[in-house]
C-alpha cells in the first residue's frame, strides 16, 4: 500500500469530512495495512480479473484491490461516504462505485453491464449486521467463482462447523453445499475504527463447480434443513413435523420417510451432514411409492 493510503490518510480524510460512522450500517472500518495486504493475497487477485467488494467505506480495501485487478465494481449502501471515497480513490480509473443495498443487487447482470465480464470474485470486509444473508445471496449469484470475506469470529466458526459441533446449523450446510469455506486468520478488533465488540475472521470460500451432493429438489432440500434446525431439542422426526412441510405429514410419517432414508428419526437434525439430507430430498419425493 502506498503511504498516500496509509490508514493515517484515510483516518484524516474521515475527520475532514467530519462524517459519524454509524454502527446500525456496521461501519468499522479497517485500518492495517498489513491486513488489507493479507486480504488481498488471500483472495489470489490477478490482473484479469473483475472483483466485487460490498461496503467499500472509506476505500482502504477497494483501492488495493484496484490495484491487483482488472476492475472492482464496489456497491456501497451509505451515499455520505462518495466525498471520502472521491478523494481517498482519486486517479484510480477502474473503479466503478454503485450506491445500493448489496441484498437487493444481482451482482451477476451489474457485473456484466459494468465489465462485460460474466466470472467474478467478491472481496468484502463485510457489514457484520446482515453477513449470513449478504453471504447466502452472493453463493446464489451464478458468477461468483470465490469469495475472500472478512466476517465475525463466531460466523467463520459457523461457516466451517461440521455436524454434531455446537456451531454446526442451517447456515453451514447451505454454504457448504455451495462451496468449500476455509478460516484463513483471524483479526483482532483493535484493528479496525471505531472497534467493535467482536473479533473477527478472514474466510475463504471456493465456489463448487456443482454442490456437493446431488439434490433433485433445491427448495425441499433447503426447507428441509430448515425444518430439521428449526427446533434444536426435538427430535429430527419431531421437529420435521412441526416444521408442517407437506399438508398432513405426522410424526410417524416423518418416522416412516427417514427410516427409508437411512436416519435414525430419534436423532437430531444437528447430526445430519449433507449426504443425509440429500437421502432425505429423495426419500420425501419418493414417498409413499
Ligand atoms: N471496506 C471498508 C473497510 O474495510 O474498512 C468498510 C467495511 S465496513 C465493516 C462495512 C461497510 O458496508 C460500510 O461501509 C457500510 O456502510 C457498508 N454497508 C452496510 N450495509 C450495506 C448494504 N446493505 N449494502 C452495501 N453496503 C453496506
Amino acid at each position: 500500500m502506498s503511504e498516500q493510503l496509509s490508514p493515517g490518510k484515510i483516518k484524516g480524510i474521515l475527520e475532514k469530512h467530519s462524517l459519524r460512522l454509524r454502527k446500525s450500517l456496521g461501519q468499522n472500518f479497517l485500518m492495517d495495512g498489513n491486513i488489507v495486504r493479507k486480504i488481498i493475497a488471500a483472495s489470489r487477485s490477478l490482473p484479469g480479473d473483475t472483483a466485487v467488494e460490498i461496503g467499500p467505506g472509506a476505500g482502504i480495501l477497494t483501492a488495493a484491490l484496484a490495484a491487483a485487478c482488472n476492475h472492482v465494481v464496489a456497491v456501497e449502501l451509505d451515499r455520505r461516504l462518495l466525498p471520502v471515497l472521491e478523494e481517498v480513490l482519486a486517479g484510480l480509473q477502474n473503479i466503478t462505485l454503485v450506491f445500493k443495498d448489496a441484498l437487493k443487487v444481482n451482482f451477476d447482470g451489474l457485473v456484466e453491464e459494468i465489465t462485460g465480464a460474466k466470472d467474478y470474485k467478491v472481496v468484502a470486509n463485510l457489514p457484520y449486521y446482515i453477513t449470513s444473508p449478504l453471504i447466502m445471496h452472493l453463493l446464489r449469484q451464478s458468477g461468483v467463482t470465490g469469495m475472500v470475506l472478512m466476517v465475525q469470529l463466531e460466523v467463520a466458526s459457523r461457516l466451517v462447523a461440521r455436524p454434531g459441533s455446537r456451531d454446526y446449523g442451517a447456515f453451514s450446510v447451505a454454504v457448504q453445499y455451495y462451496c468449500r469455506p476455509e478460516v484463513l486468520f483471524r483479526v483482532p478488533r483493535t484493528v479496525f475504527f471505531p472497534q467493535p465488540d467482536v473479533d473477527s475472521a478472514v474466510v475463504r470460500l471456493v465456489k463448487r463447480q456443482e454442490p456437493e451432493v446431488r439434490v433433485d429438489d433445491e427448495e425441499l432440500f433447503f426447507t428441509l434443513v430448515r425444518g430439521a434446525f428449526g427446533q434444536r431439542r426435538k427430535t429430527l422426526a419431531n421437529a420435521l413435523a412441526g416444521a408442517k412441510i407437506f399438508p398432513g405429514w405426522t410424526r410417524s410419517t416423518w418416522e416412516e420417510v427417514l427410516k427409508r432414508a437411512g436416519i435414525d428419526p430419534r436423532c437430531r437434525g444437528e447430526i445430519l451432514g449433507l449426504e443425509e439430507f440429500a437421502a432425505l430430498v429423495r426419500a420425501c419425493r419418493q414417498f409413499p411409492g
